[in-house]
């Protein structure tokens, strides 16, 4: 069968465009997992520079790296990584209003209710302190301190210099049998009879063949936009910016364990801490804020000394219509964008390349296999999507045009639906894939001020002093936990010495 959706050629030969993040990731993956089985290339330009951000992750990271054998302290050294237990979200739910979405769990749950409920009637009653008390990430986040624990783990990511990222991956494809290819990728060539990718043209004129054709090009988006035409889902209208300034400062003090996300009356400032210098970036709506009024205000906000001039990115937020297009999958910025908010889009791209595993067309490609895999990827992308849509909706504030927009604006129906059930009873429930959990929703939710009107009546078993001893002895037991760790900084110097 040679239909425009399948084809029984085996796939032998893989090819990835691009060598950024997102190809990089996808080379290391698939020459260390099924080198034995496929031949895979890389095509990069030195003459195009990658986007060069994007230095944030979350936890999922770990699976990616068991995956590939990486060490955390040879791939912390290697990165100038540091710790990341949560984000700091900055005047989000209003000016001078302040919380942590931190990676850990909250409290302690019991079969029928999440800890939140207790949390609840404790706040009706007066007798707890903020939730991310109860949480030993959070606290830990806050008070700067790290430790990697025996019996266990800390949930964590990590912040990390994508440029050195990228190179560490580039050895480890290399080690496995990777054919690098530099050269700028000048046309793209269908085949006549089924519009399947047959092989890239460079500018050298060499050409490029292969059966699988991964696309790792960036926002260009080469082969599944500009050669398939495969489409885009706009999601301006939810999420409005669509620009970004970055630029790196020398760090100031030891790095906190943690991202901060800092709002502007247009966006938000990212501030990420590496061992050696920090990243930071504005994020704006070009509809109410000009490049060099983003620029100024960027300029305004930085701690440290410059280490390279401010650059302006232009992104488009949504997602590509189907991200396995014939015989193309994109991988990394081509295939949509979220902004990172939430640290998600590395995330993503792994999930493409472990999907892409459990899928491999080794005996061809099947058109329901591509359903499957596309079905997928946008239930992943939809639910990133609403919670990060949350942030800017769920606020109080009311003090910009662009704030106004974002409060007023319509929302998916699924989010409205998140954001009823839980004002309405407390409750929130993670569908199987989902990437966020309860407690992601529960502690953004709450951090923006929407607070349940009621809790789940199995809290009631418990009466007003044996709920006060419960989460009494939640906060003291995290508190003492906590304040047996060290320092996170010295923490990392020691760690990544231990090599
Ligand atoms: P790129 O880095 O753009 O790589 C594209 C590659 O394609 C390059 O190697 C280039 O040479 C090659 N290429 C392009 N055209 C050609 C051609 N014609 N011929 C040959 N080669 C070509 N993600 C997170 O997880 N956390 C974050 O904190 C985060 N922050 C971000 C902040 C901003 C402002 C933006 C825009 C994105 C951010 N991201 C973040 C998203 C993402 O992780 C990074 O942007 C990531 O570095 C992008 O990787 P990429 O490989 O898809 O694209």
């Amino acid at each position: 069968m040679n239909d425009s959706k399948s084809t029984k050629n085996p796939v032998k030969k893989v090819v990835i465009a691009g060598g950024g993040t997102a190809g990089w990731m996808a080379a290391a993956a698939l020459t260390k997992l099924l080198g034995k089985n496929i031949d895979v290339t890389l095509v990069e330009s030195d003459a195009i520079p990658t986007v060069g951000v994007g230095e944030a992750t979350i936890p999922t990271l770990h699976i990616f790296h068991q995956l590939l054998g990486i060490k955390e302290q040879d791939f912390m050294a290697a990165t100038n990584a540091t710790f990341k237990m949560g984000i700091s979200f900055e005047n989000w739910r209003d000016v001078k209003k302040d919380y942590i979405h931190s990676f850990g769990f909250l409290g302690q749950d019991c079969w029928a209710a999440g800890f939140q409920h207790f949390w609840l009637k404790g706040h009706q009653r007066g007798i707890v302190s903020e939730i991310g008390d109860y949480v030993p990430e959070h606290l830990a986040a806050r008070e700067g301190r790290f430790a990697v624990l025996a019996n266990q783990a800390l949930n964590h990511a990590y912040h990390l210099d994508a440029g050195l990222y990228a190179k560490y991956l580039r050895n480890i494809a290399e080690q496995h049998g990777i054919t690098r290819v530099e050269g700028k990728i000048d046309k793209v060539n269908l085949s006549n009879e089924n519009g399947f990718i047959e092989s890239l043209t460079l500018d050298s004129e060499q050409v490029v063949e292969g059966d699988l054709f991964l696309d790792c090009t960036g926002f260009r988006a080469l082969l599944i936009e500009k050669a398939l035409h495969t489409g885009f889902e706009d999601w301006s209208h939810w999420l409005p910016c669509d620009s970004a300034i970055a630029v790196q400062t020398e760090s100031v003090g030891k790095p906190v364990p943690y991202t901060r996300s800092i709002a502007h009356e247009s966006g938000w400032q990212w501030r990420i801490p590496l061992q050696n210098r920090t990243g930071n970036g504005l994020v704006f709506c070009s509809k109410y804020m000009t490049d060099d009024e983003a620029i100024a205000k960027l300029r305004e906000n930085l701690v440290g000394t410059l280490r390279n001039e401010p650059r302006v990115i232009k992104f488009q937020t949504g997602t590509r219509r189907k991200h396995w297009n014939k015989n193309c999958i994109a991988v990394g910025l081509s295939s949509g964008f979220i902004e990172p908010l939430e640290s998600t889009s590395i995330h993503l791209f792994q999930r493409a390349i472990v999907r892409l595993m459990q899928m491999f067309p080794s005996q061809g490609i099947n058109e329901s296999d591509v359903n499957e895999f596309n079905a997928q990827t946008k239930f992943e992308h939809d639910n990133i999507r609403d919670f990060i849509i949350l942030h800017y909706h769920l606020t109080d504030r009311e003090d910009t045009a662009f704030w106004r927009h974002c409060k007023n604006m319509e929302i998916p129906d699924s989010l409205q639906h998140r954001m009823d059930l839980f004002k309405q009873s407390g409750r929130v429930f993670k569908k199987a894939e989902e990437l966020f959990g309860e407690t992601s929703w529960v502690q953004v939710m709450l951090g923006q001020g929407l607070m349940p009107e009621q809790y789940h009546p199995i809290v009631d078993q418990m009466d007003d002093a044996e709920l006060e001893n419960f989460l009494m002895h939640i906060k003291n037991n995290v508190k003492k936990k906590v304040a047996s760790w060290p320092d996170h900084y010295d923490f990392i110097q020691h760690y990544c010495k231990s090599t």
